[in-house]
């Protein structure tokens, strides 16, 4: 590992402006015996110690088989098409690499044949066409590489797959399918670069006796590994959706017009069912909502359509049963058809599933039902255990107030070494933490006023150059307004434009002010002058309306635990680290932090945010900020 991370080593010789740092090199030393020993190791990494290179190099040089596992697509493809090629163009060993993403991101042969047979969707013919044609150049088939579609397209479930309507090995063009084609790369490559929610799909397929999409590895190394524990919990469980059961009636009717014309009452009762789907959404009312299952079903005539629902897809049932032998695809609709019918059996069940949370996720669009368990532990241990291998997880915030019990409680893992490599730079001169005197705390309606005048100082003293991070729309929104009347600097609103061209834009400008909520804390990296400010407008607790969160609080509370300091604390301390993870991004970066929730100083519990955050020297006098800034100009 020295070869490779030290003064003049492979990597100083091979990529641009490299600096070794001690921290890295510890990293890979101890990653690399824990793949040598096959252990577990929870690790954090601070902001800046090289994490990617830190895992990669031991992975690759080990010559094990290994998974490595990011948060998002994009860091995925980042991985694979920058970092790995740097490595490998580094280290000069040969080694095979492959990206695996779940189905959906990957064009369907059947499905794009499907559509454009369809004369529903004879609006999209253009597209179509221009998929097709993309279809004989690419060799991935990974729709992110076309260009051609929104993530949020009406199209892309029907050119896409899913586990349900995939035609497998029956499939008339299984030989030139592409999901079936990066299984076999990621089958014989040596490190296979995939996604949580592929990782997490592999858990929850195994725990429901379904099998695997993932093929057996020496290791896992997972990175962003904070994320895991609540992308486990959406994988875990049952899901129904609306659009599932559309997706059905829409497809047996599709194929009953390809392989069985003389069944039209396939048609007539597909069509029953969509009728009772929408009178089942009316039933429900006209406010989107997240809302404990409980609540809903009570509500007058809830419980009745449920089951008229039921009562259509069972004769569905009846009518694709006669008609499954006609063709592959018409009998996989008769099995979804069954497995909708018993999935929402268990949403109509006097006596519900005391180990499952029940919600439902209501929107103008459609309905999902979820049951969500209490805890992923169970679980994601067993799924460990059934996979023998060395573990990996990483990210820059896994501890609270330097301890990794929340994290490690949360998956149920036990027997792991545990690790913090503190960030290489130098807070103490690089950064200064302003915590103003606020006389009224949140919930007072005085409260915004005075993250408003906060923030136009700030701005001033900072010239623009700031992320002003929220924890709700309706702060966000009050404090655009009243900046949009008066600001020297160019403002950059969420949902104004998508996120990356609005970062694209706060780089370019170089003194803009940025507000976002939730997604800006995470994942965002503006290096430079250009970011020299974040402002926090209060601790980032989550909202008690999430009925997940609700239930877990009342169980725990039930069983006379405290869900303030085991649950709602914690998860607010790794969000508050990513925030404030946006300030400083490398060794010649410096700024303000802005904490301005009077809590962190007036409550007990605001010394375990204080004790979670970098050795920062910390004010309460904005007199500091401005000559801060005065001292860098
Ligand atoms: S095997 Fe499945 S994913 Fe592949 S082309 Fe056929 S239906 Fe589509």
């Amino acid at each position: 590992m020295k070869h490779v991370f030290n003064e003049g080593g492979l990597l100083s010789q091979q990529v641009d402006g490299y600096t070794p740092r001690p921290q890295q090199l510890e990293m890979a030393n101890t990653i690399q015996q824990t793949l040598a020993d096959g252990n577990i190791l929870i690790a954090e990494a601070g902001t800046g110690t090289g994490k990617t290179f830190a895992y990669l190099a031991p992975a690759i040089l080990s010559g094990q088989k290994v998974f490595i596992s990011t948060g998002t697509k994009n860091l995925q493809d980042q991985l694979y098409n920058r970092d790995l090629p740097t490595l490998r163009k580094a280290l000069a060993v040969p080694f095979k690499a492959a990206l695996l993403k779940g189905r959906s991101n990957y064009l369907c042969h059947y499905r794009l044949g499907m559509a454009q047979a369809d004369p529903m969707q004879k609006h999209h013919y253009d597209t179509l066409h221009s998929l097709t044609v993309w279809l004989g150049r690419t060799k991935s088939g990974d729709l992110s590489e076309s260009n051609l579609l929104e993530e949020n397209s009406p199209i892309w479930s029907k050119v896409t797959s899913t586990i349900d309507n995939c035609l497998g090995q029956e499939c008339p063009n299984f030989s030139d399918c592409f999901i079936a084609e990066a299984r076999k790369q990621a089958q014989e490559a040596d490190i296979v670069v995939i996604n949580h929610h592929l990782l997490m799909s592999d858990m929850a397929l195994k725990a429901s006796g379904q099998g695997e999409v993932l093929p057996s590895a020496d290791a896992y190394i997972i990175d962003e590994a904070h994320q895991l524990p609540d992308i486990a919990s959406q994988f875990i469980g049952n899901r129904i959706s609306s659009h599932q059961i559309q997706e059905l009636c829409r497809d047996s009717i599709r194929e009953i017009e390809q392989d069985a014309v003389d069944m039209g009452s396939v048609r007539d009762y597909a069509e029953k069912v969509e009728s009772s789907l929408h009178s089942l959404r009316r039933s429900l009312g006209d406010s989107e909502q997240r809302t404990p299952w409980l609540n809903i079903v009570g509500k007058l005539g809830v419980k009745i359509k449920l089951s008229q629902l039921t009562e259509c897809l069972d004769n569905l049932a009846e009518q694709l049963e006669l008609a499954a032998e006609r063709s592959k695809g018409l009998e996989q609709c008769y099995e979804r058809c069954n497995s909708l019918i018993d999935t929402l059996a268990f949403f109509s069940q006097e006596q519900a599933d005391d180990s499952m949370i029940l919600w439902a996720d209501i929107r103008s669009s459609g309905l999902i039902l979820h049951a969500t368990p209490y805890e992923v532990s169970d679980y994601f241990q067993q799924w460990m255990e059934e996979k023998p291998a060395a573990w990996v997880f990483t990210s820059a915030t896994l501890t609270v107030a330097g301890k990794f019990k929340n994290f490690s409680n949360q998956l149920g893992i036990s027997d792991a070494e545990t690790v913090v490599w503190p960030s290489p730079f130098d807070y103490k001169t690089q950064s200064l933490l302003y915590m103003p005197s606020i006389p009224v705390e949140p919930n007072n309606e005085q409260y915004l006023s005075h993250i408003i005048d906060i923030s136009k100082q700030i701005i001033e003293y900072s010239q623009g150059r700031t992320f002003l991070l929220f924890t709700s729309y309706r702060a966000l929104n009050t404090v655009a307004d009243a900046l949009k009347e008066q600001s020297d600097y160019p403002l950059m609103v969420q949902g104004s434009a998508t996120k990356s061209s609005l970062l694209d834009e706060f780089r370019d400008h170089g003194n803009a002010v940025l507000l976002g909520t939730n997604s800006f804390w995470e994942g965002v990296d503006v290096r430079g002058e250009a970011l020299s400010c974040v402002l926090i407008d209060k601790i980032p607790f989550a909202s008690p309306g999430d009925p997940v969160l609700q239930a877990r609080i009342d169980v725990l509370r039930e069983r006379g635990g405290n869900p303030f300091s085991s649950i709602q604390i914690p998860a607010a301390v790794i969000q508050l680290k990513q925030g404030i993870g946006r300030l400083i991004r490398d060794t010649k970066d410096y700024g303000v932090l802005v904490l301005c929730d009077p809590r962190f100083l007036s409550k007990p519990y605001g010394k375990v945010f204080l004790r979670s955050l970098p050795a920062m020297p910390i004010t309460q006098e904005i007199s500091d900020v401005k000559t801060f800034f005065a001292d860098r100009a």
